[in-house]
Protein backbone atom coordinates (compact mmCIF):
# COMPACT_ATOMS: atom_id res chain seq x y z
CA UNK A 1 0.00 0.00 0.00
CA UNK A 2 1.03 3.07 -0.84
CA UNK A 3 2.00 5.72 2.53
CA UNK A 4 -0.48 8.35 1.41
CA UNK A 5 -3.28 5.84 0.58
CA UNK A 6 -6.52 7.80 -0.03
CA UNK A 7 -8.92 8.67 2.48
CA UNK A 8 -11.70 8.49 0.17
CA UNK A 9 -12.44 7.68 -3.70
CA UNK A 10 -14.28 9.67 -5.85
CA UNK A 11 -15.57 9.82 -9.57
CA UNK A 12 -16.13 13.29 -10.59
CA UNK A 13 -18.02 13.38 -13.71
CA UNK A 14 -22.01 15.49 -15.31
CA UNK A 15 -23.77 13.53 -15.58
CA UNK A 16 -22.41 10.00 -13.45
CA UNK A 17 -25.12 8.17 -12.35
CA UNK A 18 -24.92 6.00 -15.12
CA UNK A 19 -21.14 4.69 -14.65
CA UNK A 20 -19.94 1.45 -13.90
CA UNK A 21 -16.83 2.54 -12.22
CA UNK A 22 -18.68 2.20 -8.82
CA UNK A 23 -18.89 -1.59 -9.36
CA UNK A 24 -16.01 -1.97 -10.55
CA UNK A 25 -13.67 -0.47 -8.20
CA UNK A 26 -16.30 -1.88 -5.48
CA UNK A 27 -15.29 -5.46 -6.40
CA UNK A 28 -11.40 -4.10 -6.36
CA UNK A 29 -11.71 -2.66 -3.04
CA UNK A 30 -13.17 -5.60 -1.32
CA UNK A 31 -11.35 -8.30 -2.38
CA UNK A 32 -8.46 -5.99 -1.73
CA UNK A 33 -10.00 -5.84 2.05
CA UNK A 34 -9.55 -1.80 1.93
CA UNK A 35 -12.25 -0.52 3.72
CA UNK A 36 -13.10 2.27 1.35
CA UNK A 37 -16.31 3.13 -0.67
CA UNK A 38 -15.84 4.40 -4.02
CA UNK A 39 -18.61 7.20 -5.02
CA UNK A 40 -19.72 8.68 -7.67
CA UNK A 41 -20.48 12.59 -7.63
CA UNK A 42 -22.14 14.40 -9.91
CA UNK A 43 -20.35 18.13 -10.01
CA UNK A 44 -21.02 20.52 -12.76
CA UNK A 45 -18.25 22.33 -14.62
CA UNK A 46 -18.33 25.01 -12.88
CA UNK A 47 -18.01 23.95 -9.58
CA UNK A 48 -15.04 21.59 -10.66
CA UNK A 49 -11.99 23.20 -9.69
CA UNK A 50 -13.33 23.91 -5.97
CA UNK A 51 -14.54 20.27 -5.30
CA UNK A 52 -11.54 18.76 -6.66
CA UNK A 53 -9.42 21.59 -4.22
CA UNK A 54 -12.06 20.62 -1.28
CA UNK A 55 -11.53 16.60 -2.19
CA UNK A 56 -7.54 16.88 -2.00
CA UNK A 57 -7.43 18.70 1.41
CA UNK A 58 -9.35 16.13 2.39
CA UNK A 59 -6.89 13.18 1.18
CA UNK A 60 -9.02 12.06 -1.20
CA UNK A 61 -7.68 10.48 -5.14
CA UNK A 62 -10.31 9.19 -7.92
CA UNK A 63 -11.14 9.19 -11.42
CA UNK A 64 -12.72 11.98 -14.11
CA UNK A 65 -15.31 11.29 -16.60
CA UNK A 66 -17.13 13.22 -19.32
CA UNK A 67 -16.91 16.16 -19.37
CA UNK A 68 -14.20 16.70 -16.81
CA UNK A 69 -11.02 14.93 -17.41
CA UNK A 70 -9.59 17.72 -19.49
CA UNK A 71 -10.17 20.62 -17.26
CA UNK A 72 -8.81 18.34 -14.23
CA UNK A 73 -5.28 17.91 -16.09
CA UNK A 74 -5.22 21.56 -16.09
CA UNK A 75 -6.03 22.01 -12.98
CA UNK A 76 -3.42 18.73 -11.75
CA UNK A 77 0.37 20.23 -10.98
CA UNK A 78 1.83 17.40 -12.10
CA UNK A 79 0.65 14.70 -14.89
CA UNK A 80 2.65 11.39 -16.13
CA UNK A 81 3.76 11.72 -19.73
CA UNK A 82 0.58 9.76 -21.23
CA UNK A 83 -2.01 12.65 -19.51
CA UNK A 84 0.11 15.48 -21.05
CA UNK A 85 -0.10 14.09 -24.82
CA UNK A 86 -3.80 13.52 -24.40
CA UNK A 87 -4.17 16.83 -22.63
CA UNK A 88 -6.56 14.77 -20.57
CA UNK A 89 -6.48 12.84 -16.86
CA UNK A 90 -9.13 10.50 -15.94
CA UNK A 91 -7.59 9.49 -12.54
CA UNK A 92 -5.94 11.89 -9.82
CA UNK A 93 -3.76 11.37 -6.94
CA UNK A 94 -1.89 13.34 -4.57
CA UNK A 95 2.15 12.34 -4.13
CA UNK A 96 4.11 14.50 -2.56
CA UNK A 97 1.70 17.21 -2.01
CA UNK A 98 1.25 17.44 -5.75
CA UNK A 99 -1.90 16.83 -7.56
CA UNK A 100 -1.09 14.36 -9.95
CA UNK A 101 -3.26 13.28 -12.89
CA UNK A 102 -2.76 10.62 -15.47
CA UNK A 103 -4.76 8.70 -18.17
CA UNK A 104 -5.38 5.44 -17.95
CA UNK A 105 -7.74 5.57 -20.67
CA UNK A 106 -4.75 4.92 -22.95
CA UNK A 107 -3.16 1.71 -22.15
CA UNK A 108 -6.80 0.64 -21.44
CA UNK A 109 -7.22 1.20 -25.27
CA UNK A 110 -4.17 -0.49 -26.27
CA UNK A 111 -5.60 -3.78 -23.99
CA UNK A 112 -9.02 -3.49 -25.79
CA UNK A 113 -7.27 -3.42 -29.38
CA UNK A 114 -5.09 -6.42 -28.27
CA UNK A 115 -7.73 -7.96 -27.20
CA UNK A 116 -10.30 -7.84 -30.48
CA UNK A 117 -7.04 -8.41 -32.78
CA UNK A 118 -5.79 -11.32 -30.66
CA UNK A 119 -2.47 -9.70 -31.61
CA UNK A 120 -0.13 -6.97 -31.29
CA UNK A 121 -0.91 -3.80 -33.51
CA UNK A 122 1.06 -3.48 -36.14
CA UNK A 123 1.47 -1.28 -39.11
CA UNK A 124 -2.42 -0.61 -38.89
CA UNK A 125 -4.53 1.62 -40.98
CA UNK A 126 -6.99 3.06 -38.21
CA UNK A 127 -10.58 5.23 -39.10
CA UNK A 128 -11.09 6.68 -36.04
CA UNK A 129 -14.42 8.20 -35.87
CA UNK A 130 -15.32 11.33 -33.27
CA UNK A 131 -12.17 13.71 -32.30
CA UNK A 132 -13.25 13.95 -28.51
CA UNK A 133 -11.52 13.31 -25.38
CA UNK A 134 -11.93 9.31 -25.96
CA UNK A 135 -10.45 9.96 -29.84
CA UNK A 136 -7.17 11.59 -28.12
CA UNK A 137 -6.82 8.96 -25.95
CA UNK A 138 -7.23 6.76 -29.17
CA UNK A 139 -4.54 8.43 -31.14
CA UNK A 140 -2.26 8.72 -28.05
CA UNK A 141 -2.31 5.08 -27.47
CA UNK A 142 -1.62 4.40 -31.57
CA UNK A 143 1.14 6.70 -31.58
CA UNK A 144 3.33 3.66 -29.73
CA UNK A 145 2.32 1.69 -32.26
CA UNK A 146 4.64 0.35 -35.01
CA UNK A 147 4.17 1.63 -38.50
CA UNK A 148 0.41 2.67 -37.62
CA UNK A 149 -1.20 5.35 -39.37
CA UNK A 150 -4.69 7.13 -38.41
CA UNK A 151 -7.65 8.93 -40.37
CA UNK A 152 -9.69 10.44 -38.23
CA UNK A 153 -13.46 11.58 -39.11
CA UNK A 154 -15.56 13.59 -37.13
CA UNK A 155 -19.62 15.60 -37.97
CA UNK A 156 -17.98 18.40 -37.09
CA UNK A 157 -14.50 19.04 -39.42
CA UNK A 158 -12.60 21.70 -37.56
CA UNK A 159 -12.78 19.33 -34.58
CA UNK A 160 -10.72 16.58 -36.25
CA UNK A 161 -8.49 18.88 -38.05
CA UNK A 162 -7.60 20.51 -34.55
CA UNK A 163 -6.92 17.07 -33.21
CA UNK A 164 -5.31 15.16 -36.18
CA UNK A 165 -2.87 18.19 -36.14
CA UNK A 166 -1.51 16.93 -32.36
CA UNK A 167 -0.56 13.67 -33.50
CA UNK A 168 0.97 15.12 -37.17
CA UNK A 169 3.13 11.84 -36.70
CA UNK A 170 0.04 9.60 -37.05
CA UNK A 171 -2.78 11.09 -37.90
CA UNK A 172 -4.59 12.80 -40.62
CA UNK A 173 -7.77 14.50 -40.63
CA UNK A 174 -10.91 13.35 -43.52
CA UNK A 175 -13.82 15.29 -44.40
CA UNK A 176 -15.92 12.59 -45.64
CA UNK A 177 -16.39 9.53 -43.95
CA UNK A 178 -15.46 7.18 -46.90
CA UNK A 179 -12.11 8.47 -47.37
CA UNK A 180 -11.03 7.62 -43.90
CA UNK A 181 -12.41 4.16 -44.57
CA UNK A 182 -10.69 3.39 -47.19
CA UNK A 183 -8.19 0.58 -46.85
CA UNK A 184 -8.85 0.69 -42.88
CA UNK A 185 -7.09 -2.45 -40.60
CA UNK A 186 -9.10 -1.10 -37.56
CA UNK A 187 -12.11 1.03 -37.31
CA UNK A 188 -12.78 2.66 -34.00
CA UNK A 189 -16.09 4.47 -32.70
CA UNK A 190 -14.96 7.23 -30.38
CA UNK A 191 -18.40 8.90 -30.54
CA UNK A 192 -21.29 8.30 -28.14
CA UNK A 193 -23.51 6.45 -30.89
CA UNK A 194 -24.82 3.15 -29.59
CA UNK A 195 -24.56 4.21 -26.02
CA UNK A 196 -28.36 5.37 -25.88
CA UNK A 197 -29.41 4.24 -28.97
CA UNK A 198 -29.28 1.60 -31.72
CA UNK A 199 -27.05 3.44 -34.23
CA UNK A 200 -24.45 2.69 -35.84
CA UNK A 201 -21.11 4.93 -36.68
CA UNK A 202 -20.81 3.77 -39.97
CA UNK A 203 -23.24 1.18 -41.68
CA UNK A 204 -21.30 -2.22 -41.40
CA UNK A 205 -21.44 -2.70 -45.40
CA UNK A 206 -18.97 0.43 -45.43
CA UNK A 207 -16.04 -1.46 -43.34
CA UNK A 208 -13.80 -2.77 -45.53
CA UNK A 209 -13.66 -7.07 -45.45
CA UNK A 210 -11.28 -8.41 -42.87
CA UNK A 211 -10.78 -4.75 -40.73
CA UNK A 212 -11.30 -4.94 -37.10
CA UNK A 213 -14.24 -3.07 -35.26
CA UNK A 214 -13.33 -1.31 -31.71
CA UNK A 215 -16.18 0.60 -30.28
CA UNK A 216 -15.61 2.69 -27.12
CA UNK A 217 -19.24 2.56 -26.23
CA UNK A 218 -20.29 -0.11 -24.01
CA UNK A 219 -23.46 -1.85 -23.02
CA UNK A 220 -23.92 -5.24 -21.23
CA UNK A 221 -24.09 -7.92 -23.89
CA UNK A 222 -22.00 -5.04 -26.63
CA UNK A 223 -23.32 -2.71 -28.74
CA UNK A 224 -25.77 -3.30 -31.80
CA UNK A 225 -22.55 -2.01 -34.09
CA UNK A 226 -20.38 -4.62 -32.90
CA UNK A 227 -23.20 -7.70 -32.71
CA UNK A 228 -23.76 -6.32 -36.24
CA UNK A 229 -19.94 -6.57 -37.24
CA UNK A 230 -19.30 -9.74 -35.69
CA UNK A 231 -22.32 -11.51 -37.34
CA UNK A 232 -21.23 -10.10 -40.47
CA UNK A 233 -17.82 -12.55 -40.08
CA UNK A 234 -15.31 -8.98 -38.34
CA UNK A 235 -13.09 -9.39 -35.20
CA UNK A 236 -15.15 -6.89 -33.19
CA UNK A 237 -15.52 -5.90 -29.56
CA UNK A 238 -16.95 -3.19 -27.35
CA UNK A 239 -15.36 -1.10 -25.18
CA UNK A 240 -16.15 -2.88 -21.76
CA UNK A 241 -12.23 -4.52 -21.78
CA UNK A 242 -10.81 -0.66 -22.35
CA UNK A 243 -13.21 0.37 -19.16
CA UNK A 244 -11.88 -2.81 -16.70
CA UNK A 245 -8.30 -1.92 -17.51
CA UNK A 246 -8.40 1.71 -16.73
CA UNK A 247 -10.19 0.99 -13.71
CA UNK A 248 -7.60 -1.39 -12.29
CA UNK A 249 -4.79 1.00 -13.34
CA UNK A 250 -6.31 3.62 -11.77
CA UNK A 251 -6.59 1.34 -8.73
CA UNK A 252 -2.95 0.44 -9.14
CA UNK A 253 -1.66 3.98 -9.34
CA UNK A 254 -4.02 4.95 -6.02
CA UNK A 255 -3.00 1.46 -4.08
CA UNK A 256 0.39 0.78 -5.65
CA UNK A 257 -0.71 -3.15 -6.18
CA UNK A 258 -2.51 -4.97 -8.85
CA UNK A 259 -6.56 -5.40 -7.97
CA UNK A 260 -8.27 -8.95 -8.74
CA UNK A 261 -9.15 -7.98 -12.34
CA UNK A 262 -11.04 -10.79 -12.62
CA UNK A 263 -13.73 -9.62 -9.85
CA UNK A 264 -13.59 -6.40 -11.31
CA UNK A 265 -15.22 -8.24 -14.76
CA UNK A 266 -17.24 -10.42 -12.46
CA UNK A 267 -18.75 -7.26 -10.85
CA UNK A 268 -19.68 -5.90 -14.28
CA UNK A 269 -20.84 -9.05 -16.34
P1 LIG B 1 -16.58 13.82 -26.10
O1 LIG B 1 -15.28 14.42 -25.70
O2 LIG B 1 -17.86 14.50 -25.74
O3 LIG B 1 -16.53 13.61 -27.71
C1 LIG B 1 -17.59 13.03 -28.40
C2 LIG B 1 -17.26 12.93 -29.88
O4 LIG B 1 -18.33 12.24 -30.53
C3 LIG B 1 -17.12 14.27 -30.59
O5 LIG B 1 -16.18 14.14 -31.62
C4 LIG B 1 -18.54 14.49 -31.15
O6 LIG B 1 -18.57 15.24 -32.33
C5 LIG B 1 -18.93 13.08 -31.52
N1 LIG B 1 -20.37 12.89 -31.49
C6 LIG B 1 -21.19 13.07 -30.42
N2 LIG B 1 -22.46 12.75 -30.76
C7 LIG B 1 -22.43 12.39 -32.07
C8 LIG B 1 -23.42 11.99 -33.00
N3 LIG B 1 -24.70 11.87 -32.64
N4 LIG B 1 -23.04 11.71 -34.26
C9 LIG B 1 -21.72 11.81 -34.63
N5 LIG B 1 -20.75 12.21 -33.79
C10 LIG B 1 -21.09 12.48 -32.52
O7 LIG B 1 -16.73 12.35 -25.52
P2 LIG B 1 -15.54 11.30 -25.25
O8 LIG B 1 -15.03 11.45 -23.88
O9 LIG B 1 -14.61 11.39 -26.39
O10 LIG B 1 -16.36 9.91 -25.27
C11 LIG B 1 -16.87 9.37 -26.49
C12 LIG B 1 -17.47 8.01 -26.20
O11 LIG B 1 -16.45 7.10 -25.80
C13 LIG B 1 -18.50 8.01 -25.06
O12 LIG B 1 -19.64 7.30 -25.48
C14 LIG B 1 -17.86 7.28 -23.93
O13 LIG B 1 -18.80 6.48 -23.23
C15 LIG B 1 -16.85 6.39 -24.65
N6 LIG B 1 -15.68 6.13 -23.80
C16 LIG B 1 -15.48 4.85 -23.39
C17 LIG B 1 -14.39 4.55 -22.59
C18 LIG B 1 -14.17 3.13 -22.14
O14 LIG B 1 -13.44 2.91 -21.17
N7 LIG B 1 -14.73 2.16 -22.83
C19 LIG B 1 -13.51 5.57 -22.19
C20 LIG B 1 -13.74 6.86 -22.64
C21 LIG B 1 -14.86 7.13 -23.43
P3 LIG B 1 -18.76 16.86 -32.37
O15 LIG B 1 -17.40 17.41 -32.13
O16 LIG B 1 -19.27 17.11 -33.73
O17 LIG B 1 -19.74 17.19 -31.27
Amino acid sequence: MRANAPSRLVLLGHPVSHSLSPLLQGAALATAGIDLVYEAVDVAPQRLEQELASLVAAGAAGNATIPHKEAVARICDRLTPTAAIAEAANVWWVEDGELVGDNTDVPGFHILAQRVLACPPNCERVALLGAGGAAAAVLTAIGDWHGSTVRVYNREPGRARRLAARYPDVARAETVVEEALVGATIVVNATPIGLLDEGFPVAIDQIPDGAAVIDLVYRQGDTPWVRAARERGHRAGDGLAMLVEQAALSFERWFGREPDRRAMWSAVT
